[in-house]
Parts: C-alpha cells; structure tokens; sequence
C-alpha cells in the first residue's frame, strides 16, 4: 500500500512489486549545497542525478519519500513527444526554441531507456513500442498527420490501420493507430528508486518527509525551510508538478491536479496473457478521456484512466475501468483484480509542460499532462544545465512566465462536469 495515502487510491500494484527501499533520513538543522532540490518524483531525482553527476553539490528535499507522487504511481508507458504535435510546438515557440524541444521529447524515451542500462536500474524495462489508438475513422486522420509530422523529422511513428492494430493489441477494437516504436514499459516505482540510488551514489543527499515550507530567494542565495530545517543553495529548484502546495502558492494555481486511477487483474494465464500485446506493445487511446493500458511485468492486464478527486467515490471510476477492459477483452471477466490505486497528474491550460523563473535563483518545472514518465526524466538534465549555470533560454525547453489560473478554486468542478460531457461524447462516438 502507498504509505499515507487514501486507501481508495494506496493499493498500487507497483508498491506491492517493488523492493522496500531504505529508509532516509529528515532534515534537521542546516546544510548548504549548490542545487536544492524540491520534490522526490522523475523531475526532481533525475535534476539531482545529472546535476551531481555534473559535479555539484546537490539536496533533495521529499516532502514523503522518493517516488511517493505520480512518479512512483503511474502507468509506466514510455512515451515520447508530447501532447502536441511537432508542427504545433514549433508554431508555438519558433523554429529554434520549438525545434529543440520538440527534439528533447521526440528523443527521450531514447533517453530513457539509455539512462537505465547505463546505471543498471532494474526497473523492468520493455520496448515493445507505443500504440496510440482510434476508435473510428475520425479518429485516424490526426494520428496519420501526427505520423507524418514525425516521420518527416525521421523519428519511427507510422500509422497503422485495424488488422495491424487488432494483431499487435491481440484484440479487435479500433480503426486503427499510429506506433511510436521508441516508446516502452517500466516498473516506475522501481524507476524512481533507482534514479534516488544513482542520485546517491553519485553524491547527492536526499531527505525524506522533508516538506518545503518556504523558498526565500536571499541575494546570491536561496533558503529553502522545513519544519526541522533549512537547506540552503545557490539555485534551488523546484519539481512538485501535480502535487504543489502551499510552498509556492502561484506556482500551485498555475496548473490543474486531476485525479487519474488504475486497476490491475491477478497474473492472467500464460495461453491468455500470451494473445495480448505478444510483441509487447502498450497502447493509450485518443478519446477525449483516456484510457491506457498494458501487461504488467509479471503478466497483469494494467488499465487506467480519468478518476474523480473525491476519494469517497474513485471506486466507481475504477469500477468503470474493469468494465472498459471487460468489454475489449471479454476473457478478463473471469479473473480478480486485487489492486486499484490512482494519483494527481498536472494539467496545463495550453497542454504544454511549463519551466518558470520563481525568482533568479529558482527554477520550477510542472505540468506534464500525463505525459511524464520520459519527459521528466529527461527534463532532468535540462535543469540540472540551467543549476549548472546555463542562462535560461538557451535550455532545450522553454522557460515561460508565470500564469495562476484565474478562478482556480473553482476547476474542480468545471473538470468534472467537462469529464461528463467528453464520456457522453466518447461514448456517443461524437
Ligand atoms: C495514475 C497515473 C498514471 C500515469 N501514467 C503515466 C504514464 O503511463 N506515462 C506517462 O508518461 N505519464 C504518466 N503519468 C504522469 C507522470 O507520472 C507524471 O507526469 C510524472 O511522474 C511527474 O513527475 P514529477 O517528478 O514532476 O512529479 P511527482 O512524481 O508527482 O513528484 C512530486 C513530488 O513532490 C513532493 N512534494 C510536494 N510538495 C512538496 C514540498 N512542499 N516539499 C517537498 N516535496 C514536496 C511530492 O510528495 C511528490 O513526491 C501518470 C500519472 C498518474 C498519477
């Protein structure tokens, strides 16, 4: 079970599967590095790997333990680019900025993968590739441009029609689809463990159930306080994504935290598990609302989507899940699904992951959109450069302002009535 947590969303399959990690420390009293770090999540432990292994002297501040957020939570696809298009970021950002970063997400599940055989994390990896799905023809004209975009820039995406589809997924529910062939699957619980170890080993220090609870830019320096404590840097940076507080207020109305929940089945027989996704594909659709899906190392059918905040009713939204599983793979009825957890992804109103100057000194990265696992992770580097002193806009991704969302208090239930209407319209297939 996810520690502290609600149990309508702590039975996660991947604490289950995961070693215990050891236990850290909180911090007491006070200690200087370079880079403060903010958050124990892929963003915040990959910035601390990268910036130690760059030969500065790094702390990382947990408010729970590593890996307790959406990093240790979700559904482990690796998958690259991001949720816009490639044509579309660069009109977004121009023809240089735009061109790195769409460089920096076409590129890192590449990244990934590289980063976990060179510091031997044992995280599961797969590389099956990355289906993305359409339930109909309408469906199937922006994914043909999405694989003609990327193609153009030499990237492996290609669009699929539904014998392919029905073939790599081992059942026969979609129009069709494109495959990312650079995408894969990961244990990410054991992702976020490995990256905290590497972190570690190559010297940074990081503490646990260590809740930032103010960053106080001070000249040259930053302060950054816990309740027990303070650490202080000469850049800190700051990695909460959908699970930002009262630390940096601004910060925290600047994107949309949305529940997403999962359920996994028990270990499926081997002449089952081996007709779903036999060259080990995972797949994410392009209804309005998504729902994702895979094989868990161990042979599990994991699928996950939209839940609501309010964790008194997140087991219907699970329940839902089981059903939507049960109706592609009408065999998945006969067996039990013992895990059902769920967590806050970041939401951004223009999609686009967001870094903001907080002050001079502090960096933030957030709003990911679901779309976490290998951006994070290589996103990591991109602030370590900047920790190490690389001026902002010469980062491979775009450093923007800050922008709290008007009315933010009231999103929540703007979410869940839109929630509604987009499952009428799926389900309408309008
Ligand atoms: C259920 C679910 C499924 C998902 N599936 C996928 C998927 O399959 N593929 C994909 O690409 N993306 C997926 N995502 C999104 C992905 O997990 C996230 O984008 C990514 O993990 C964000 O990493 P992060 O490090 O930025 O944030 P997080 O991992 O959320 O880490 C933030 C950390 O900050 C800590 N914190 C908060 N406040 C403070 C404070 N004041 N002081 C110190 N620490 C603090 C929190 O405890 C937390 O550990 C999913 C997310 C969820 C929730």
């Amino acid at each position: 079970m996810i520690h502290d947590e609600h149990p309508a969303i702590a039975n996660s399959l991947w604490t289950a599967t995961a070693p215990t990690p050891p236990e850290r420390p909180a911090l007491e009293g006070e200690v200087e590095a370079d880079v403060v770090v903010v958050g124990g999540g892929f963003s915040g432990l990959s910035a601390a790997l990268h910036a130690a292994e760059a030969g500065l002297s790094v702390v990382v501040l947990e408010a729970m333990t590593p890996g307790w957020g959406a990093s240790g939570r979700n559904g482990g696809q690796v998958n690259p680019g991001l949720k816009e298009d490639p044509e579309a970021v660069v009109a977004r950002f121009g023809e240089d900025m735009g061109g790195r970063f769409v460089r920096l997400a076409g590129d890192d599940a590449d990244y990934l993968f590289a980063l976990v055989e060179r510091l031997g994390i044992d995280c599961d990896p797969q590389r099956g590739g990355f289906v993305q799905t359409a339930l109909n023809a309408a469906g199937l004209g922006p994914l043909r441009e999405r694989a003609r975009q990327w193609q153009a820039l030499d990237r492996p995406v290609r669009a699929i029609g539904r014998d392919e589809i029905a073939e790599l997924l081992g059942f026969d529910a979609y129009a069709g689809g494109v495959v990312h062939e650079t995408g894969g699957t990961v244990q990410p619980l054991k992702l976020a463990l490995g990256l905290a170890a590497a972190a570690e080993a190559a010297g940074a220090r990081i503490f646990a159930r260590s809740r930032a609870t103010a960053i106080e830019p001070q000249g040259e320096r930053v302060v950054v306080r816990t309740a027990a404590g303070s650490a202080t840097g000469r850049r800190a940076l700051v990695c909460l994504n959908g699970y930002g507080d009262g630390v940096h207020d601004p910060l925290r109305r600047s994107v949309v935290p949305v529940r997403s929940v999962q359920v996994a089945t028990e270990v499926l027989p081997r002449n089952l598990r081996d007709t779903l996704m036999p060259k080990g594909h995972h797949a994410s659709d392009t209804q309005r609302l998504t729902t994702y899906f895979r094989l868990s190392p161990e042979g599990r059918f994991v699928i996950g989507g939209r839940g609501r905040f309010d964790d008194a009713r997140v087991g219907g939204d699970q329940a839902a899940l089981r059903a939507i599983a049960c109706r592609m793979i009408p065999d998945l009825a006969d067996f039990a699904w013992p895990y059902a957890w769920g967590g806050s992804v970041a939401m951004t109103l223009d999609h686009f992951p967001h870094l903001h100057l907080l002050a001079p000194n502090v960096l933030s990265s957030g709003g990911f959109n679901g779309r976490g696992v290998a951006l994070t992770t290589a996103m990591g580097r991109v602030l370590a450069e900047w920790a190490g002193g690389k001026p902002a806009e010469a980062l491979d991704a775009p450093v923007t302002p800050l922008r709290p969302i008007p009315f933010h208090g009231l999103r929540g239930i703007g979410i869940w009535a839109t929630i509604q209407k987009y499952r009428l319209m799926d389900r309408l297939g309008i």
